[in-house]
């Protein structure tokens, strides 16, 4: 079967889905295509990957009505940046930015499962267990190929398609890759002191380690060597808390416990064009960032909003002309370079045992915990990007 829309959305994570519910105010056709099923997308929903939140993504997703469904979001009042093996810390206060919060965290599966239950409850042309096999354009159109569940094949032709399958519909799109070497090891972490809202950021020589208030646990990224990683993974929790507590230090007291680990290996990954013919590419699709900074998520919901400004600004017949498509890649242009380069300087910056270069370090985040103004505009670039 072949059916029309005025824009495909391929991949229903959690920026396809918000894509789909901000254009939902339009009269616009829109139809969703995501590969889970919807009992799988509950499973996913066990994803504890712990995602922060900024603050501006929590006006987004209060925009889109999602907001209120995510209670047990935990805000982060204050960060705490320090470099284990060397001097230099910084303390970045919320209240002296003018903010209730940095961020709020939240896991990857709760934020996916409120989302879920939004589009199920309000948008008719969501479909889960529509895996997209193949796209292509003819003339003014966009051709998705996809298979459903039950293994029949079906087409759809729009005049837009966005991308926001998380990478992982790489034909035909020019992707640029950097292998940091780096894996992330994720898990819930219990601690002797409380966290009161702290997150902490620490650098090590293998790479990053950032422990977020999570609830009452602490929710642990830390970042490492691949064979690192994959003994930390496979460790008996006695000795995973014992290299915590020998890479993070004391300041939260003992760890007590550590469960749900998990594994990501981290990549950069960016598309040299985020708009090609009839196409837009957003979310992790566009960009993979390293969790370094937590960007990631913050930076394709933006994407997502900002696109679906410009498709309700636009007048139905230039859906997906080449005018459209140009601004909406301008648009997004100083946000993305910004974030991608950030995050990527950082890793580059903080994970490199260099002596001279840890010193360095260390007098720069010293200068910077007395320089109020740059805190602040480190703060507001981490809370509303790089245009905020
Ligand atoms: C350890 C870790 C910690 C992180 N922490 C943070 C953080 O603190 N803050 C932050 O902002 N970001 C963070 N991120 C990044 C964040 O997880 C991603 O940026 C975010 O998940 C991207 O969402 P997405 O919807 O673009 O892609 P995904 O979450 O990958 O979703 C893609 C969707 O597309 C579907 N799909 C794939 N292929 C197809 C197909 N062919 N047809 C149809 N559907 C398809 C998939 O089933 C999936 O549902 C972290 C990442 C990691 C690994």
């Amino acid at each position: 079967m072949n059916e029309s829309a005025d824009i495909v959305v391929v991949g229903g994570g959690p920026v396809g889905a918000a894509l789909a519910l901000a254009l939902q105010p339009s009269a616009l056709d829109v139809l969703s295509l995501e590969a889970r099923g919807a009992e799988a997308a509950a499973l996913t929903a066990a994803d504890e990957r712990p995602l922060a939140l900024s603050h501006g993504s929590r006006l987004i997703l209060e925009r889109l009505g999602v907001w209120s469904a995510l209670a047990n979001a935990t805000p982060i009042t204050r960060i705490h940046v320090s470099q284990a093996g060397g001097f230099g810390r910084v303390l970045l206060e919320a209240r002296d930015a003018d903010l209730p919060a940095y961020g709020y965290v939240v896991p990857y599966g709760e934020l996916l499962r409120a989302l879920t239950q939004a589009v199920q409850q309000r948008l008719p042309r969501y479909r889960f267990g529509a895996r997209v096999t193949a796209m292509h354009t003819e003339g003014a159109s966009a051709i998705v190929e996809y298979a459903r569940d039950d293994g029949i094949a079906d087409t759809a032709t729009a005049p837009l398609v966005v991308v926001a399958d998380g990478g992982a519909l790489v034909a035909g799109i020019d992707i640029r890759t950097k292998d940091y070497g780096q894996t992330a090891v994720t898990a819930r972490v219990k601690t002797e002191a409380q966290h009161g809202g702290t997150a902490y950021e620490r650098f090590t020589s293998h790479g990053p380690l950032a422990l977020l208030p999570m609830g009452a646990n602490m929710a642990l990224i830390w970042t490492t060597t691949p064979d690192h990683a994959a003994e930390l993974a496979a460790m008996p929790e006695a000795a995973f808390l014992a290299a915590l507590q020998s890479a993070f230090g004391d300041r939260l007291g003992l760890f007590r416990g550590a469960d749900a680990r998990a594994i990501y290996p981290l990549t950069l990954k960016y598309a040299r064009h985020v708009v090609v013919p009839r196409t837009v590419l957003i979310g992790n699709a566009a960009q993979t960032l390293h969790p370094v900074a937590g960007q990631g998520f913050n930076l394709g919901l933006r994407d997502a909003w900002e696109l679906a400004e410009e498709i309700i600004a636009c007048e139905p017949e230039w859906l997906g002309q080449e005018d459209m498509l140009e601004r909406v890649r301008r648009r997004r242009q100083v946000d993305r370079v910004a974030s991608i380069r950030f995050t990527d300087t950082l890793v580059r910056v903080f994970s490199n045992d260099a002596p001279l270069l840890r010193v360095a370090r260390g007098l720069g985040l010293a200068a910077l915990d007395q320089l109020p103004l740059l805190k602040t505009l480190l703060a507001r670039r981490m809370t509303f990007g790089a245009r905020g």
